[in-house]
């Protein structure tokens, strides 16, 4: 089934943010007003979106797994009267945040959309953060409540004790629940999700969900920035945006009712949330989840539930495609992969597209807003060497910049990619010094991300502004130098950094992972082999460093904040 829906949700009034969130920058009511007129904010929430497929599919299974299955009307269900709970319990009301930290999960979902219901922004914590981050988003969003995994998934790791220490410096924090199968197991003053959600906390219900009116073009969500540099930043994003890209996401990657996506990274990083559940409850598609994000553990869930549509970082496309018992999975129920958050290698993509015969939409990425990427039916070639264009061509603007921010680039050529449109966040939650930096007077958006625009109209992807090494005065992006390295015979995995040095400001450093059986790369016969693959002298890394694993951020991607850091440590020490 087509997913577009047969009837619309346009309002004639634009919704101006009503939010009086001390520190967050509303989108101006003139774009507001804009957005609505051009169609592209439908004024809907985010439970509007469930309740649309609860009522058009009630039947339809909206999600699976690990321990239930839900339907969509029982999805909506359960949010409601979590809502309740959350408002009733807690006193909860719209505007409050609440910090998220679970797994991939069914009660992700149901909390996602209970806190939508009574306007309540949930702060997207991810499974790998720890104390720093806890501590940091708490006390960053004064939240009332948090949300952990309890004793129903084994994750290796403690969430209800991390954020029941944390909490305890926070006088905001007043409420704690999690998920648990023993209730015996939670600390003092913890509530049990499930008791919550089945409205079993004994209190009568202190709101009526009917007289509620959450405003659409106020937060619904924050998310939070990578951590490649520093403590993660606060990312607000309204219903109006971000449902704004769930629809263009799920045109754009032609997601069908009848598909079964899943998250294959954290649900809270924005390509789950937004890439794959926005646009799988925009299409009233089935969600499965699984909390392990092993290559087994996906394969697997693919092969159980005919997966069809997800959004895995490069690095799991190369594990799936190296793994050893690849074989033995049925993958060929995939429809179209999404991959991006990282450059991807052309090869994932060749191998991908000819095994399994799959639409690829090559990504670039950003949880504060810009999504562009290549098309299911794109030639296989621009699949896999460009990101294609942006969601919402005709709404997104995105120019690229020169290093002043003042003028575009002559096309084809490199410069900083800038966006401004109904998809795109407007300013960092209580960071005013990060919004001056980087946004303009006219709510210009400079992401401090290098790419290009081709002649044929597809975007490609140089690197971070801070990913390029400046060698006396030359400029390397990393990646294109990562791309030559990684095909050499002795390298399973390449990051490449600036080393900081006196008389050249910087000069090219590689940390790499090599192929097993193989115990050393030398800096001369790297040099060698990129003489004969035609690349510059000055881009030839001095310095190698032969590491088992890369640091990896909380995504999984490669963290150069962490190798810079080495590096700096080895120079003291040398
Ligand atoms: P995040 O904050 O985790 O959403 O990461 C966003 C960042 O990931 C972007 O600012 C880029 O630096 C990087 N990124 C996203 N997609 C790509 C891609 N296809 N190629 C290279 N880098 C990417």
């Amino acid at each position: 089934m087509p997913n577009e829906h047969s009837y619309t949700y346009m309002q004639e009034s634009a919704c101006t943010p009503t939010t009086d969130i001390e520190g967050y920058v509303p989108f101006p009511d003139d774009r507001c007003q804009e957005y609505v007129d051009e169609g592209y904010w439908r004024n809907l929430t985010f439970h509007d979106v469930l309740d649309r497929a609860a009522t058009e599919t009630p039947e339809q299974t909206a999600v699976i797994g690990p321990h239930r299955e839900l339907t969509y009307e029982e999805l909506a269900e359960n949010s409601r009267q979590l809502a309740i709970s959350l408002a009733t319990e807690a006193g909860l009301e719209e505007n409050d945040f609440v910090v998220f930290q679970f797994p991939n999960s069914s009660e992700f979902l149901e909390a996602f959309f209970a806190c939508s219901r009574i306007g309540v922004i949930p702060v997207m914590l991810l499974p790998r953060h720890r104390e720093a981050e806890a501590r940091h988003v708490l006390d960053l969003t004064e939240a009332k409540a948090v949300f952990a995994a309890g004793d129903r998934y084994q994750l290796g790791f403690d969430h209800v004790s991390l954020l029941d220490d944390v909490g305890d410096e926070f006088d905001h924090l007043t409420h704690r629940f999690a998920v648990v199968d023993d209730e015996e197991t939670l600390p003092e003053g913890w509530t049990s999700f499930d008791a919550a959600r089945d409205g079993d906390l004994g209190s009568e219900p202190s709101v009526d969900l009917e007289d509620i009116d959450v405003n659409p073009s106020n937060p619904g969500v924050l998310l939070l920035s990578g951590g490649t540099t520093g403590m993660p930043k606060g990312i607000p994003r309204t219903y109006n945006d971000y449902v704004f890209q769930w629809e263009y996401m799920a045109k754009v990657a032609n997601v069908q009712s009848d598909w079964v996506a899943f998250p294959s990274v954290p649900i809270g990083h924005n390509a789950s949330l937004n890439c794959v559940i926005g646009a799988a409850i925009w299409a009233g598609a089935t969600i499965a989840v699984e909390p392990v994000l092993k290559p087994d553990a996906l394969m697997s869930l693919i092969e159980r539930h005919g997966g069809s549509y997800s959004l895995p970082i490069p690095t799991q496309l190369i594990d799936i495609l190296e793994h050893p018992d690849l074989e033995e999975y049925d993958l060929s129920s995939l429809e179209v992969l999404v991959s991006g958050g990282q450059k991807v290698r052309p090869k994932a993509v060749y191998e991908f597209v000819d095994r399994w015969d799959i639409g690829f939409c090559n990504i670039f990425g950003m949880a504060e807003g810009p999504l562009i990427c290549t098309r299911p039916e794109d030639d296989v070639d621009d699949q896999a060497h460009t990101v294609g264009r942006p969601i919402a061509p005709d709404a997104d603007e995105v120019r690229i910049v020169d290093e002043a921010r003042e003028e575009e680039v002559t096309r084809g050529d490199a410069g900083e990619l800038s966006v401004r449109g109904p998809g795109f966040f407007t300013g960092y939650l209580r960071h005013a010094e990060e919004n001056d930096e980087n946004f303009d007077d006219d709510g210009w958006f400079y992401t401090e991300d290098v790419l290009a625009l081709n002649d044929d109209g597809n975007y490609e992807v140089y690197g971070r502004l801070k990913d390029t090494i400046i060698r006396g005065g030359e400029n390397i992006y990393a990646p294109g130098l990562e791309d030559v390295i990684i095909e050499h015979e002795k390298v399973e995995n390449v990051a490449v950094i600036g080393i900081p040095d006196d008389r050249l400001g910087e000069r090219v450093g590689a940390y790499i992972e090599l192929v097993d059986g193989y115990d050393s790369l030398t800096v001369d016969e790297m040099g060698e082999y990129l003489k004969g693959q035609g690349i510059a002298v000055f881009k030839r890394p001095e310095r190698i460093e032969i590491v088992n694993e890369l640091p990896r951020t909380e995504v999984g991607k490669i963290s150069k904040a962490d190798l810079r850091d080495d590096i700096v440590k080895r120079l003291e020490s040398e």
